[in-house]
């Protein structure tokens, strides 16, 4: 592993003398160059860990370092604008009575006017902004002021750029295309970043590392595939994506399970809770024979363009199996469901 470009370290914050921790013990490295994201759901502490990060917030216990230099501990605090970190807010914050030129250039500082010039051209171009650097916020869609809000963050080449939840206010399509063109651009200036989303699909695609988040704490953190194949929790498994439960017996790796036997992922031996993704499911004519697969009945579809998914009931139980979008069967048909792979999880506690 390289060393580290961030290092949060068991950070613990409260807001109020009685009100319990929002983060805690939160802790997880960034690397040079690193895609990071913070997921969970609203109110989990993922912005609130950003702030600390930034310097906005200071933590009750923990440190924060950025390349081996310690930003913020019990005893030391660097403020915002000496730690060499930029940030994009969810409302972009620009400033509405300058133009998009003045709001990129205000994010550089110490510099001659016209070194200060230069570099504003140069990021403007980068972000395809150049022709339209006289207007005003106001007179720009969501997406082009989102481009001002990055390009105002990363012109004074921040080691580390944070992001949160930038890409929210934009509709469906443009929202994937920004993210395309921000991560190009990310990477082409090899700027680490941490972004902090709540939708799964997002931190899926955008980063290359991710740690889930559950009421303060980070739950795991991985690599996109790991997370959402091989959740340790079940909190995991569900955040990240539909999935069935099962409670089934596992013997050296593998178990018994309506969908006939199956080799299962994690450390679990005896009783355990597995869960099998809507696509590790396969569907199979009623005729097929597979070990130990039961019948069951088709009893719900939802067609979503490239795939469908089912609803099929299996000894009263009710199952969620993806398949393509020519699927040949209708609702009311007998079919077998066989698991492709499993992984075995930690119940929810609470
Ligand atoms: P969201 O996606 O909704 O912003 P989040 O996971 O980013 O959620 P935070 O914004 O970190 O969550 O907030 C976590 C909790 O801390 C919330 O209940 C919020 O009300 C509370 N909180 C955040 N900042 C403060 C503050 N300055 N004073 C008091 N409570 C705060």
């Amino acid at each position: 592993m390289p060393t580290p470009l961030l290092t949060v370290n068991s950070v613990t914050k409260g807001f109020g003398a009685n009100q319990p921790p929002i983060v805690k013990e939160v802790s997880f490295n960034v690397y040079p160059g690193e895609i990071f994201a913070l997921l969970g759901p609203s109110g989990c502490g993922k912005t609130t860990t950003l702030r600390i990060i930034a310097g906005f917030e200071r933590a009750d216990t923990g440190t924060i370092a950025m390349d081996k230099q310690i930003l913020a501990s019990d005893d030391l605090y660097i403020p915002p604008e000496s730690r060499g970190i930029g940030f994009v807010f969810q409302d972009y914050a620009l400033f509405p009575h300058k133009n998009v030129f003045e709001n990129v250039a205000f994010g550089l500082r110490k510099v001659t006017k016209k070194e200060r010039r230069e570099r504003t051209l140069e990021v403007l171009r980068m972000v395809d902004l150049i022709d339209l650097q006289s207007g005003l916020p106001h007179h720009l869609s969501g997406g082009e002021q989102q481009r001002v809000a990055l390009a105002r963050a990363i012109i004074a080449r921040p080691k580390l750029l944070l992001l949160d939840e930038p890409f929210s206010s934009l509709d469906q399509g443009l929202r994937q295309t920004t993210r395309e063109e921000v991560r190009t651009l990310l990477k082409a200036e090899g700027i680490s970043a941490i972004l902090v989303t709540h939708a799964q699909e997002e931190a899926l695609s955008f980063a290359e590392r991710l740690g889930v988040m559950k009421a303060g704490t980070l739950e795991q953190v991985g690599t996109p595939e790991t997370v959402y194949h091989q959740p340790k929790t079940a909190y995991v498994a569900d955040f990240l994506g539909q999935t069935n439960f099962i409670e089934a017996h596992v013997q050296n790796g593998f178990a018994q399970t309506p969908f006939g036997r199956v080799k299962v992922d994690g450390e679990a031996e005896g009783n355990a809770l597995l869960s099998i993704r809507p696509e590790c499911l396969k569907m199979l004519a009623s005729d097929a024979w597979s070990s130990g697969a039961r019948t069951g009945r088709i009893v719900g579809q939802a067609f979503k363009g490239h795939n469908y998914t089912h609803r099929v009931e299996v000894d009263g139980q009710h199952y969620l199996v993806q398949t393509d979008y020519n699927c040949p069967f209708q609702i009311g048909d007998l079919v077998v469901l066989i698991a492709v792979s499993a992984v075995s999880v930690t119940p929810e506690t609470g």
